[in-house]
């Protein structure tokens, strides 16, 4: 293996879930929901399926597909034509390397928001490229933006800023003065942004989703990624997608092209199905991760954890110092076996582990009878 990828031979998920099934653990480590998406998606997949939908999709994803993200986009108030704006890809996961690949080479920096996403770090460096990386600060009870870190980490070699908001792990969702400030960088310096936001619509209380794209001078310089997988309760389809520019698009499809050229034949018209229908069902399940979120954090403050706060996504970070413990990873290594529970350490997704050892993810997009279950059993630390 070359040295640029010697650090990303294992990814925390699949080590966490190995280790959930070994001890019949509940896995509240990685994210994936335990229940299926909208029914009228289902069927629009099978019908699909059964339909011969099976050979290849079209390069940039089927039409009706781009249609769909464009229609949804749309609700943002930005406009992207479906034929030279959009770019389906193999969930988010490959929008974002794939954009990287495409965007950034040797000698270019990527800012990088901490704790990341853990493919980031792996797809700059697939890239060629370096990360420069940035920390959230705790700030008035959650984790904020360090905006005066971001301007003092962008150099001459800077090209590009990754953004992924609603925030894994941390749970923050930027608000607009944040990202205001991140536009304004974007733009004196000349940057491309590249957007994460696979958790758009997993938004709690009065946070509200606002894409970077939308802010003056940052339609041109956005790549703004997203996928079905969380939106849909989908994440083993890998449908995702780019928005942008044309010449960003293109750039993007010229790696995508060589990555997978084409997937998820069936799943393209079922996630169409779903963009266009079944955003009623999407509230159903905002409003009920709203209650599991309840449920959990009010689970892991009676279990002795101090608890930080969540805005969006399907996590919640708690702090375990006030159990005794120090390191949360050494923790999250023992717990499956000591009490059958999993849960994933912030640290992983840092280049500080001392600075984010105390906190631990646990995932909330479970059946409720699963997070009771978590919640009794984490009860028998104490
Ligand atoms: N970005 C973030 C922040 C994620 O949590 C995930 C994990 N689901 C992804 C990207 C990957 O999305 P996809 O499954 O669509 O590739
Ligand atoms: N996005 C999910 C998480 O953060 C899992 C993704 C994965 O397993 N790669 O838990």
């Amino acid at each position: 293996l070359v040295s640029r990828l010697q650090p990303f031979t294992s990814t925390i998920f699949a080590e966490m879930t190995a280790l959930a099934v070994r001890h019949d653990a509940v896995n509240l480590g990685q994210g994936f929901p335990d229940t299926d998406g909208p029914v009228g998606m289902l069927e629009a997949a099978k019908n699909a399926l059964f339909g011969g939908a099976n050979q290849y999709p079209p390069g940039p994803g089927r039409p009706e597909l781009r249609a769909a993200i464009a229609g949804h986009r749309l609700r943002y108030g930005v406009e992207y034509d479906p034929d030279t704006e959009i770019l389906v890809t193999a969930g988010a996961t490959e929008a974002i390397a794939a954009s990287l690949i495409a965007l950034t080479q040797a000698g270019d920096e990527v800012i990088v928001i901490e704790p990341y996403y853990d493919s980031y770090a792996a797809a700059v460096a697939m890239a060629g490229a370096e990360r420069r990386v940035v920390g959230l600060v705790e700030r008035d009870g959650r984790f904020a933006l360090d905006v005066e870190g971001l301007r003092a980490a962008v150099t001459d070699r800077t090209r590009a800023i990754l953004i992924n908001s609603p925030h894994n792990p941390t749970g923050t969702v930027f608000t607009r003065a944040e990202l205001e400030a991140v536009a304004a960088l974007c733009v004196t310096h000349d940057l491309i942004a590249i957007t994460d936001e696979v958790y758009e619509h997993l938004v709690f209380d009065d946070a509200e989703h606002i894409p970077l794209a939308t802010l003056p001078g940052m339609r041109e310089r956005t790549v703004s990624i997203s996928s079905a997988g969380k939106t849909f309760n989908c994440t083993g389809w890998k449908i995702g997608w780019v928005c942008a520019s044309p010449g960003l698009v293109a750039a993007v499809k010229a790696a995508k092209q060589f990555i997978t050229f084409v997937s998820g034949g069936p799943f393209q018209p079922a996630v169409a199905h779903a963009l266009d229908h079944e955003l009623p069902w999407v509230e159903d399940l905002r409003t009920s991760l709203q209650g599991k979120r309840d449920r959990l954090a009010t689970g892991l403050a009676e279990a002795g954890f101090a608890v930080r706060p969540t805005a969006g996504t399907y996590f919640v970070c708690v702090d375990v110092r006030p159990l005794g413990f120090e390191d949360a990873a050494e923790l999250a290594w023992e717990l499956p076996e000591r009490v059958g529970v999993a849960a994933v350490p912030v640290k992983v997704f840092t280049d500080h582990p001392e600075e984010w050892k105390h906190l631990l993810r646990f995932a909330f997009c479970k059946r409720n009878e699963v997070i009771d279950e978590a919640v009794t059993r984490l009860r028998k630390l104490t």
